[in-house]
């Protein structure tokens, strides 16, 4: 008798998991929510958040690009069949605009983590006026923003474990309080005219505004256009002229476009050393100690603190 119960159960259990699309909230089949998370960053926000009771599936590994990604039909099924999607928004997921509407109109939940952020606090996206730079991630104060919303976003889900993930949320942004500490710390050794950053693409001007750095990325914000050849020996002339220390290469955005740019300052009689690979709009591969928001933050103000200081 009690075998034949276990049966049941478990085809009842695996009838929730196949047709768990719709309306109806649905759970995997190890009794948690299915999320669907675009980048490794906002999957990490999602997992810190909804800790348990979360099932995070990421769409895109570490380093890849989210401007140029395009969703495979795999992806497709794996957002169709989840609870809730989350995503970036500001347009990062370039390509995947269409997408995010059709599973909006299918009464999904889905969710953009800047949704909530006050438009004030946007930076405007010098190539493409009416828009804004997407990055948010970049200034801390900015990401606790979106945790809250990723909070509200769950409660949503399942209010059952609103307190679970109230609970969350409080641990995670005290967790964001001691993160903004150390960027503070360790900025702190930079002297203040070497304060600048040179990058790939323009990936941290967040970060510029939020620690007082002056920010100058070689391929305008996204990484779909180019960097022409003036915009190399500008920014060369830029380097030599401030006696640059150190440019960064990024881990989403290829190197040679930024060794174009040593070599261009090598030209003009003057030594910039490449001082390191950043994260910019991923979480650095598991087991680098990146694999984390807040890992891949302490990673990059390590990176900058020793090149710069
Ligand atoms: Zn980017």
């Amino acid at each position: 008798m009690k075998r034949i119960l276990i049966l049941i159960m478990i085809i009842s259990m695996s009838a929730v998991v196949v047709t768990g699309c719709g309306n109806s909230n649905s759970v995997t089949n190890d009794g948690k929510y299915k999320v669907v998370a675009t980048t490794t960053l906002v999957a990490d926000l999602v997992k810190s958040i909804g800790g348990e009771y979360v099932n995070v599936q990421g769409l895109m590994g570490p380093g890849v690009d989210p401007h140029l990604y395009k969703a495979s039909a795999g992806d497709v099924k794996l957002m169709q069949n989840a609870d809730m999607v989350v995503y970036n928004g500001l347009h990062l997921e370039g390509k995947m605009g269409d997408i995010f509407e059709n599973i909006e109109s299918s009464k999904k939940m889905i969710l953009a983590v800047s949704k909530d952020i006050d438009e004030s606090n946007f930076i405007d996206f010098v190539t493409n006026p009416g828009s804004f730079d997407p990055h948010i991630w970049f200034d801390v104060k900015l990401w606790k923003g979106a945790a809250k919303t990723v909070a509200e976003g769950l409660k949503e889900l399942d209010e059952e474990y609103a307190s679970e993930f109230d609970a969350n949320l409080e641990r995670y942004l005290g967790e964001l309080d001691e993160l903004e500490e150390y960027i503070n710390q360790r900025i702190s050794e930079i002297p203040e005219d070497n304060r600048v950053l040179i990058t790939a693409h323009d990936a941290f001007n967040y970060f510029g505004n939020a620690y007082g750095f002056e920010v100058k990325g070689l391929q305008g914000i996204s990484t779909a256009s180019e960097a022409g050849t003036s915009d190399v020996s500008q920014l060369a002339k830029f380097i030599v002229e401030r006696k640059i220390k150190a440019i960064f290469v990024e881990s989403s955005v290829p190197r040679k476009s930024i060794e174009a740019l040593q070599e261009a300052v090598k030209a003009q009689g003057f030594q910039v050393e490449i001082g390191g690979e950043l994260y910019s709009d991923s979480t650095g591969d598991a087991g680098t100690g990146a694999e984390t928001y807040i890992g891949t933050f302490k990673a990059n103000i390590d990176t900058i603190v020793d090149a710069l200081k």
